[in-house]
């Protein structure tokens, strides 16, 4: 199948309330143009270099861009221009530097949240024990150019089904208390972003209200 009889076969399958974030790293530019074509809007990157290449070459009109990928510090301020969601919020310190940046630009950054739910040791995200302190404390509140908007996750890469539900599900419960103790009257506190081509379907079972599709839609990467 094309990319754009891909994009369209997802979606029509999809819930309502799920958003498909269009996995296009390590793809050309040319697939990116043809998933919009195709009516996809979302994509998501995970190299900043890659990023600010085809956010250059691509102007389209709606295009959003998300970060899925770690992000270091000292390369915050290239994307914090354009960018629309940063899913892969790893530290306080990545934190305070995307609220700097927001700041010295006027624009109020949108993030999620990156938990460490997965068995492999090689992840980054909070665990969520650090993830339920830092929020107990309240000190994100100071971030005002930063706008909390949910969590994310990577399951475990494995073909044991029970294993990644059971990370899944443990990510709608923390999102679900932290929603009630601390965003209850914030709408913009919303996203559950987890699932991937291999395990979306599972995903969205387990609460995910936002996909981020890669090879399923593009094929397989060429790293
Ligand atoms: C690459 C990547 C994806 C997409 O993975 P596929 O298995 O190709 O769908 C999703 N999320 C993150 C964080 C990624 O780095």
């Amino acid at each position: 199948m094309s990319v754009a009889q891909e994009i369209i076969k997802i979606k029509k399958e999809l819930p309502k309330h799920v958003e498909l974030v269009a996995v296009s790293k390590y793809h050309p530019a040319e697939l990116i143009r043809e998933a919009y074509a195709a009516g996809q809007r979302i994509f998501g990157e995970s190299q900043v270099q890659e990023l600010q290449r085809k956010h250059e070459e691509l102007q389209m009109e709606g295009l959003q861009w998300h970060f899925i990928g770690h992000l270091q510090t000292n390369k915050v301020k290239y994307i914090a221009p354009y960018i629309s969601l940063i899913h892969s919020v790893d530290s306080v310190k990545l934190l305070a530097e995307i609220n700097k940046q927001g700041q010295k630009i006027g624009r109020k950054i949108r993030c999620l949240l990156q938990l460490h739910v997965a068995q492999e040791e090689n992840k980054y995200g909070f665990t969520e024990e650090e993830c339920r302190s830092y929020l107990a404390s309240g000190e994100w509140k100071q971030l005002t150019y930063v706008e909390l908007c949910g969590v994310m996750c990577i399951a475990t890469n494995t073909d044991d089904e029970e294993v990644v539900r059971r990370e899944f599900h443990r990510m709608s419960v923390f999102f679900k208390d932290a929603k009630q103790k601390y965003f209850a009257g914030q709408e913009s506190f919303s996203i559950c972003s987890w699932g991937m081509s291999d395990d979306y379907p599972l995903a969205i079972q387990e609460g995910s209200n936002m996909i981020r599709v890669g090879s399923k839609i593009f094929g397989a990467r060429v790293y």
